[in-house]
């Protein structure tokens, strides 16, 4: 059985932090994005501090990719008074047509206040997001430009900018990093399973057995189809790592003298789940987590 310790590194997101608190009297509303897949997990719990009484759209992206009854359940779970929650896709475009009512709506008080006075401006916004939740897919969806956003390249300095966009509302670029949180084991696992942490960080084969041990809990028909396992009952008493293997033998992934090939294993597992291909799956179950909101 591989070992399952995972080594964080630290998230020094200072200057980001800095930005981000110098920044927000500038807009008028957050566009926060997680990642309908892993919406408790992607949630910088940084990102809730600072911007704590702005109003917020969140949207829960690739949404496409996610389990249907839980982006509705998520959805539900993160609107309140100051916050909608929608859900999108830059793929396929789901959802990108409701971002600009659900603005209006959040801040429809506030335009009311400059209509009243006769006043035109332009809503200003700031969006946020741990990396490969997709920001400049969004951005570049609605900019309709493909190199709109603010890198950070080393020895380049960038600042800040305003991108004008086709909803009506002017983004704020800025660049920086938000890291993820690390301090759960299970998080960790669920950003590099999804790709926001590089592969490399985390021993792959760890990974793809954690991958069948949420998967045989949460998504056991979906496993079972996928790699034509039959009943998953038939399995109750084998270890996670002993189904790994079972499911390497099923597709035929041996080596010399019979042995399974553990690394194409974990491999296709991943490139599978990160494809989408084993299902529509969501990691955080609703249920089951507590935000920091
Ligand atoms: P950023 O780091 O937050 O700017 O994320 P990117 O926009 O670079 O996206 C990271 C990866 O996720 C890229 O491979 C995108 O093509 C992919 N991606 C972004 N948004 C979506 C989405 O809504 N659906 C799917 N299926 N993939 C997406």
């Amino acid at each position: 059985m591989p070992s399952e310790t995972i080594q964080w590194f630290p998230g020094h997101m200072a200057k980001t932090r800095r930005m981000i608190s110098e920044n927000i009297k500038n807009v008028d509303i957050i566009i926060e994005i997680l990642d309908a897949r892993i919406p408790y997990s992607s949630r910088n719990p940084e990102i809730a501090r600072l911007t704590e009484s702005k109003p917020t759209l969140l949207l829960l992206n690739k949404a496409s990719l996610a389990d249907p009854n839980q982006n509705a359940l998520w959805v539900q779970r993160l609107t309140n008074e100051n916050t909608i929650c929608i859900l999108t896709d830059c793929v396929t475009g789901q959802g990108l047509n409701q971002l600009q009512p659900a603005i209006r709506k959040i801040l429809s008080e506030k335009l009311k206040k400059y209509e009243d006075k006769g006043m035109t401006r332009r809503i200003r916004a700031m969006v946020l997001g741990i990396p490969n939740v997709g920001k400049s897919s969004l951005i570049n969806k609605i900019c309709g430009n493909k190199k709109t956003r603010v890198e950070d390249r080393p020895g380049v300095t960038v600042d800040k900018q305003w991108v004008p966009t086709s909803i009506g509302v002017d983004l704020l670029d800025m660049p920086g990093i938000l890291w993820p949180k690390f301090e759960e084991k299970r998080v960790g696992e669920n950003l590099a399973l999804t790709g926001a942490i590089r592969d490399g960080i985390l021993d792959l084969e760890s990974l793809a057995v954690a991958l069948c041990k949420r998967l045989r809990l949460l998504y056991p028909d979906l496993l079972s189809a996928r790699y034509k396992l039959g009943d998953m009952k038939a399995y109750e008493e084998l270890s996670d790592y002993d189904l790994f293997l079972t499911i390497g033998k099923k597709r035929g992934f041996l080596i010399s003298g019979g042995e399974i090939n553990t690394e194409r294993t974990a491999i296709t597992l991943l490139d599978e789940f990160r494809g989408s291909k084993i299902g529509r799956i969501t990691l955080d179950r609703y249920a089951k987590e507590e935000l920091h909101a």
